[in-house]
């Protein structure tokens, strides 16, 4: 086929250039932004470079009148006036990504980069912010809740993202009684060591937790160390509990010891007295909210696989916090 179709091409060439040199001229003009040689001279055309950009440019399909020049340039100014403005949303979100300036829990927050996956999920889309696809899904999903949809992911929208994944968490705050508690085995936990007091969790939140953790192991992308018996192994710390149940008293005990500490972790109204807040290790330190460290938590496959498929174990997200997963099964 290359050989036949070269020919071809060659002997288009040379006829479209013993025929029509002002006409190429005219083309190669509008190419090159500069004026061929003197018409009349069709050596040039075969021995100067401009013959290369010739052949390279003129196809038979352009001697068609498939593709003129003309007709490229209409295609470039037939762009729609939706299709600029999301490719400028995207350039404002490819700056705020990491500038938007902002405060949360009393605490000035830069850019909303480390919300990227969960924002993803939201809107619906897997285009990074700095594509018009991405502006394009925003401005849907901004559309869906009420605001204007500019696609731009701005202080208003990202208020209103939290809002959402906030309204999405433990409302009821029961404490449970103590046949509602199973032991987590050693097994399960980050750390085997964990005292007694400390590794207990909720039954039908562990009961979730363990089809979720049979899901996991189930995903060989993950790449996860798994026993014959396909739990996920001693050596594996990906996914492992680092704290579920906390009683009052422990966590009265833990603000004692740091009264200044501002980690919701010790907020007085811990969702981890239910029992049913699970913080899994996803990565880095497993529970500090170092920008630098949630920075390494949200791109482990483990986070991204938990974004994806937690909620249909029933598990939501803490969106300010990577590891914390909590076990909201019917809305
Ligand atoms: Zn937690």
């Amino acid at each position: 086929m290359r050989t036949p179709r070269l020919r071809h091409k060659v002997l288009l060439i040379a006829l479209v250039s013993f025929l029509t040199v002002s006409g190429v001229a005219a083309i190669v003009r509008l190419q090159t932004g500069r004026p061929l040689a003197e018409p009349g001279l069709p050596a040039v055309v075969t021995a100067s470079p401009a013959p290369a950009l010739v052949s390279s440019n003129i196809s038979p399909e352009t001697s068609e009148g498939a593709a003129s020049p003309a007709s490229l340039s209409s295609s470039a100014e037939g762009q729609t006036e939706n299709e600029q403005q999301f490719e400028q949303a995207a350039q404002q979100n490819a700056e705020l990504q990491n500038n938007l300036s902002w405060t949360f829990g009393g605490k000035q927050q830069k850019g909303w980069y480390l919300y990227i996956p969960l924002i993803r999920h939201l809107i619906g889309t897997e285009s990074s912010p700095q594509e018009a696809a991405f502006a394009l899904a925003l401005s849907r999903w901004q559309r869906s809740v009420g605001l204007p949809p500019n696609g731009v992911l701005d202080n208003t929208t990202l208020a209103v993202m939290i809002t959402t994944w906030q309204s999405r968490r433990i409302k009821d705050k029961a404490y449970p009684s103590p046949d509602q508690l199973v032991m987590i085995p050693t097994s399960d936990l980050y750390d085997p060591m964990r005292p007694e007091e400390l590794r207990k969790a909720e039954t039908e939140a562990y009961a979730a937790y363990k089809r979720m953790m049979a899901a996991a192991v189930a995903d060989k992308s993950l790449k996860l160390a798994v026993t014959g018996s396909g739990e996920l192994a001693a050596s594996e710390k990906y996914l492992k509990i680092v704290s579920a149940f906390r009683s009052r008293e422990y966590q009265e005990q833990l603000r004692k010891q740091s009264p200044n500490a501002g980690r919701a972790g010790l907020a007085v109204n811990s969702p981890h007295f239910t029992g049913r807040a699970l913080d899994l290790y996803v990565g880095g330190e497993p529970v500090s909210t170092e920008d630098s460290n949630r920075a390494i938590q949200v791109q482990t496959k483990v986070y991204l696989w938990l974004v994806k498929n937690a909620e249909r174990f029933g598990f939501r997200p803490y969106f300010y916090e990577p590891w914390h997963w909590e076990y909201v099964p019917n809305g």
